[in-house]
């Protein structure tokens, strides 16, 4: 049987002080059965990546280049990220549509980019607050989706995780609903079915004010494999009792 997977995005938190006290209060907490990892800023990948070593803690990044290496300053490639033993990388979050202008297309290329490099990209996609109220979700998740289908062949997405991340739930302590989140991890799981052989195979993840006390309702909806963590991910007890919740 699959694992869960929770991984935390740490977005543009942390410094080697503190990242230290939280990975080691994490790893001591660490509960089996679940498989876990936090998404760092790039300049903590080393830290991370020795405190992390020989630990069942997966080490991510939170985005990458599309390209694989070359005149593209200022960009970090895929294969600098396998080379600090990062396994996952967060990819479309929506912060970066929204804020660096990653379009739907892009996104697919950074997910390609990602693989090439042996690494899990993890696929945010997820509707605005607007999109929702005026009944386009599913077109939105549509849209996103077929990008990537564009970009990837069957095999190919059938080695993503998607995380379906409704823009009105990050950061705002107002997650989906058990209901709404269902209905959409089971929409992806239907679009995954259209296009690869073991759609159960692949990870759907659910991201947007996950907390302790929702997330055992969250984790246990028949199409969730697990979550993407954002504040709750910077405070190791609560963090902890979230992969818990996932075991
Ligand atoms: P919050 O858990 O802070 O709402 O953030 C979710 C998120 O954006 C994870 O990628």
């Amino acid at each position: 049987m699959k694992r869960k997977l929770v991984v935390g995005n740490w977005k543009m938190n942390g410094d080697r002080e503190r990242n230290q006290i939280l990975l080691r209060e994490v790893l001591q907490g660490l509960p089996v059965g679940v498989e876990c990892a936090i998404c760092v800023p790039f300049p903590y990948l080393a830290q991370a990546e020795s405190l992390l070593g020989g630990t069942s803690l997966g080490l991510g990044a939170q985005t990458l280049s599309e390209f694989d290496h070359g005149a593209h300053t200022g960009e970090v490639s895929g294969a600098m990220l396998a080379d600090f033993s990062v396994r996952y990388v967060i990819v479309g979050h929506s912060e970066r549509r929204a804020l660096q202008g990653e379009s739907d297309s892009l996104v697919a290329r950074k997910a390609l980019a990602a693989l090439r490099a042996g690494l899990i990209p993890l696929v945010c996609i997820g509707e605005t607050l607007a999109e929702r109220e005026a009944g386009e979700t599913e077109n939105v998740l549509q849209r996103q989706l077929d990008a990537l289908a564009e970009v990837l062949d069957a095999d190919s997405i059938g080695r993503i995780a998607v995380a379906y991340e409704p823009v009105w739930a990050i950061g705002t302590g107002r997650a989906a609903s058990v209901e709404q989140v269902q209905a959409v991890l089971s929409f992806v799981r239907a679009w995954l079915a259209g296009r690869v052989r073991d759609a159960g195979d692949v990870r759907i993840l659910y991201g947007g004010s996950v907390k302790a006390d929702s997330a055992q309702a969250l984790f246990g909806l028949p199409d969730a494999d697990g979550g993407l963590i954002g504040g709750a991910s910077l405070e190791a007890p609560q963090f902890l009792e979230i992969c818990e919740a996932a075991v």
